[in-house]
């Protein structure tokens, strides 16, 4: 028998402090992908509802950029304490909107705390600059923000990703218009509760749910100074030309193909846990999935202990669903395309079911050996728990297939050799790179951003680079008139 999912009141947006009524404008529904049923509704608003916010988010600027930092802080300090406190409830969140399995969407939320208290760390960060340049001249650097920002999600982390983004850039002075993905809107909402209850002044953060026409509106809005975009290639540059192009800074992330090169010498267990835990978790629905795994050489040992880690993780209990019927379709087709063409599939995921949850989208765990780098699961981002696995010679053959992908998130070796592992932190074309490790998320202070197609834009999202995004540089040089000084006398 089907699971009724909990149904959540209608999605609204938020706008200076409050959520707005009802939508009367376009809607669409919100589906939990673990049992297909609408879980609400939510607006796909407009140029006037950005309009609305944007207002909101220009009032709240002059006050809000002018607290001190050390006082802005002090609100993301309480948000963190209440992060903690409602853990459970935004995991719960991220789970019936996105699917994933409940410790997936915990680790979700204990990142997001982890953003938070980097933020919290900025008036270490941003300090300013200043030095007598010649005799009675002194010249002061400061970091000032930019004013109204917008931060536009993808549907895999809905509460991760607008971490990214909100405790940086709000904590630097300035005020923000977040755009989640329409599949996932549920998190949003509650976020702003948080930081309302922790103090955080109306219109400082605004939320507009929508679609494309929302995006568009973003990019060309002329009172929005900034925008920070994370989903698809495609879009990414869409997003990045449109922004640029009405002079703005844009930082858009894009998609991936992370490969993961195995030579002979790498550990066999602790290759075979990290490569298969690295192309299912989050179902691969994760920008630093290790998708594609190049066997270099000798490694068909290390292969069938993969497939034997793979067949751990079953759909429903620790691997949760794919997004929607539309993703599980795509990512079935491309394990069919590569079996039709000549690769074997050691482990199959199509057609899983989960008991209870029969309406569900769920792809199992799949390995598939033998794919050449020609097939459409080598060269695309195939988002789901697939894992292919390509043969080479040579590390150098594996580094070419590597090399020649149009993206470059993330690369990681396999190994036991040094100087192996160190050949390929000097030669991946990547942004991030993992040495025995499949998923190399840099962690806080430091800083998450592909190359290539993984990322338009100078900036990294998170970490230090983010500030450079975030803020401008306010120059001033100081000259006093010695001799105008009066010696006061009362
Ligand atoms: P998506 O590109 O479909 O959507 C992202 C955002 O763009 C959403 O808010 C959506 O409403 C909006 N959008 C969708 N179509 C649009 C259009 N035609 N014009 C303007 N805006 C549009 O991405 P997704 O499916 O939500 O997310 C998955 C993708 O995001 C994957 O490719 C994944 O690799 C990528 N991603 C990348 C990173 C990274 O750090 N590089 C992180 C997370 C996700």
């Amino acid at each position: 028998m089907e699971v009724q999912t909990v149904k959540y009141p209608v999605v609204r947006n938020y706008v200076a402090g409050q959520f707005e009524a009802e939508p009367t404008s376009r809607t669409m529904d919100v589906e939990s992908p673990l049992t297909g049923q609408v879980i609400s509704t939510l607006p796909l608003s407009g140029t006037a509802e950005l309009d609305r916010a944007v207002q909101a988010a220009q009032a709240a600027y002059p006050a809000w950029s002018s607290t001190p930092i050390k006082e802005r802080v002090q609100i993301f300090y309480r948000y963190k304490t209440l992060l903690e406190r409602d853990m459970k409830a935004l995991a719960d969140l991220v789970r019936e909107e996105n699917g994933k399995t409940y410790d997936e969407a915990r680790a979700e939320v204990e990142k997001a705390i982890e953003l938070t208290e980097f933020a919290c760390s900025m008036p270490q960060l941003i300090q300013g600059e200043f030095l007598e340049v010649s005799k009675g001249v002194e010249a002061r650097v400061e970091r000032k923000p930019l004013g109204v920002v917008a931060s536009i999600a993808p549907f895999n982390f809905p509460n991760m990703v607008p971490h990214w983004t909100i405790p940086n850039a709000i904590v630097l002075g300035n005020t923000m218009i977040l755009k989640p993905s329409e599949m996932v809107p549920l998190s949003a909402g509650k976020i702003a509760e948080l930081l309302k209850e922790a103090g955080l002044p109306d219109g400082v953060l605004n939320i507009v749910h929508g679609d494309r026409e929302i995006v568009e509106a973003i990019c060309d809005h002329p009172a929005i100074q900034a925008v920070s975009f994370v989903g698809s290639t495609a879009i990414a540059k869409v997003v990045y030309i449109r922004a640029t192009s009405k002079l703005k800074r844009c930082v858009a992330l894009g998609g991936a193909k992370n490969h993961l090169m195995v030579l002979p010498d790498a550990h066999p267990e602790m290759t075979a846990s990290n490569v298969a835990a690295s192309m299912s978790g989050c179902a691969g629905q994760r920008c630093m999935a290790g998708s594609t795994m190049v066997g270099v050489g000798a490694v068909d040992d290390i292969v069938a202990k993969i497939v034997e880690e793979a067949r751990k993780i079953v759909p429903g209990q620790n691997l949760g669903s794919v997004i929607s019927k539309a993703a599980k379709e795509r990512i079935e087709k491309h394990i069919a395309e590569a079996e039709a063409a000549g690769a074997k599939v050691l482990l199959d995921g199509r057609n899983a079911t989960v008991p209870d949850h029969e309406g569900g989208y769920y792809v199992g765990a799949t390995v598939i050996d033998y794919v050449t780098p020609d097939m459409r699961s080598a060269q695309e981002e195939v988002f789901g728990p697939v894992l292919a696995i390509m043969r080479t010679n040579t590390l150098d053959e594996a580094l070419s297939i590597e090399n020649s992908n149009p993206y470059g998130n993330a690369a990681a070796v396999f190994t036991s050799s040094g100087s192996s592992a160190r050949y390929v932190m000097d030669h991946a074309n990547a942004g991030m790179i993992g040495v025995n490790i499949g998923v190399p998320v840099p962690r806080e202070p430091f800083s998450f951003g592909g190359w290539n197609d993984s990322k338009f834009g100078a900036c990294d999202i998170t970490g230090k680079s983010s500030i450079e995004f975030w803020t401008q540089l306010k120059k001033t040089t100081t000259k006093w008139n010695p001799e105008s000084r009066v010696n006061w006398m009362s």
